[in-house]
């Protein structure tokens, strides 16, 4: 396909080189319909511009529906920097980045992805202004697994309610893939809520934190594999490690009533969606239970506070409610549900207002 076709969707998209210092990057912005574009920087060694175009152009335009589910005045956008994470950073990298970002005058704002860390912007943040998911040594809002964990709370609580008619956590059982940042706060909590799980991680020192941590609670855990995750005889799935984990080769050990976690595209394709809902199994679609982060860092140019990011992932419980309800009223997936539900969100907005002016930065930032 022609690359006039590829960009067609995206409001821009900017190709960014500096020999001195190696960098390669590209942004994309999808949209700023809602407000200025808003996503993560990923560092991937890309084989090809080619497929480090494809990456970010999908991403950007995920980021716009994740703003919009979440009710963020910023639209999607991403970054990719093509180079090893472990072999090709440099601080002068990331200034020359952040010179591209802040040659976009507000336009998109960016942070960490895979790949890139708070201590990488640290760097950027000398040339501009417009980094979020900043360290709280420096004045950011710190680590936002914290968010996102409890957002995925609030997801499962939503998705019990629809499944058995009420909120409560315990009483259940739950198989978590992921012991990371998100995936353990969930499981600590779950256990806290007198739930039963079943575990995995690559990791052993997690396995035998959270299997401590069970033994004092007298809660019911089960170690299994990273294989047998698929198939453990749980209520629900808690994906929290990578993505892509629902595919032709999982789908059909699944046993579970519901799937409902953090990694971002948990679902390989869009048709795993209708797959899961033909054998009754009830999707809650990933980018509205992990918002978590992004409402915090959307929130941190307010200047940071957590509670107020906690009161707004609480929204989490009933977007997903309205998902699962129109999803079902219409006899659509509930990531089409979700997908229409923020195209609605953005038409209703932008008809409402036309005097927001996309090269404006927001007015409430404090970091301009
Ligand atoms: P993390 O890197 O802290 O945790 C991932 C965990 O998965 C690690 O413990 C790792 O050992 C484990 N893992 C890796 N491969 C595995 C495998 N094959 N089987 C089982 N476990 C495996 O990441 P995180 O911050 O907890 O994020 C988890 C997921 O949620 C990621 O997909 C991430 O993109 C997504 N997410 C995170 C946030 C956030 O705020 N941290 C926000 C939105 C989405």
């Amino acid at each position: 396909m022609d690359l006039f076709m590829k960009i067609r969707e995206h409001e821009q998209v900017v190709f960014c080189n500096d020999e001195a210092t190696g960098l390669q990057a590209i942004i994309a912005i999808h949209s700023t319909k809602l407000g200025p574009a808003l996503g993560g920087c990923r560092m991937y060694p890309y084989k090809s511009v080619d497929e480090a175009l494809e990456d970010v152009l999908r991403l950007s335009k995920g980021m716009t529906y994740k703003c919009a589910v979440s009710d963020v005045d910023f639209g999607g956008g991403k970054a990719v920097i093509i180079g090893d994470p472990t072999k090709d950073k440099s601080p002068e990298l990331f200034r020359a980045f952040g010179q591209f970002v802040e040659s976009l005058n507000g336009r998109f704002y960016t942070g960490t992805d895979m790949g890139t860390t708070t201590d990488d912007f640290v760097h950027a943040l000398k040339e501009t202004n417009c980094i979020v998911g900043v360290d709280e040594a420096y004045g950011g809002s710190g680590d936002s697994s914290v968010p996102t964990a409890q957002g995925v709370i609030y997801g499962l609580q939503a998705t019990n309610k629809v499944l058995w008619g009420t909120d409560d956590l315990s009483g259940r059982s739950y198989s978590i893939q992921g012991l990371g940042k998100v995936g353990y706060k969930v499981a600590e909590r779950l256990l806290e809520e007198g739930a039963d799980l079943f575990v995995t991680d690559i990791n052993q020192q997690a396995i035998d934190m959270l299997v401590a941590k069970a033994k004092k609670l007298g809660a019911g855990i089960k170690v299994v594999s990273t294989d047998e995750i698929y198939s453990a005889d749980a209520d629900i799935f808690i994906p929290c490690a990578m993505g892509g984990i629902i595919n032709d080769k999982t789908i059909d050990q699944l046993r579970v009533k519901a799937i409902v976690g953090s990694a971002n595209n948990q679902l390989l394709e869009m048709k795993h969606g209708q797959l899961l809902q033909e054998r009754g199994i009830l999707y809650a679609p990933d980018y509205i239970v992990n918002a978590g982060g992004l409402i915090q860092v959307a929130d941190e140019l307010y200047t940071p506070n957590k509670e107020r990011v906690l009161r707004q992932t609480k929204a989490i419980y009933n977007s997903l409610l309205n998902v699962y309800q129109y999803s079902t009223e219409q006899g659509i997936t509930t990531v089409e549900a979700a997908n229409q539900f923020c195209e609605q969100r953005i038409k209703a907005r932008t008809q409402r207002n036309s005097f927001f002016s996309h090269n404006k930065r927001p007015k409430w930032a404090v970091r301009t």
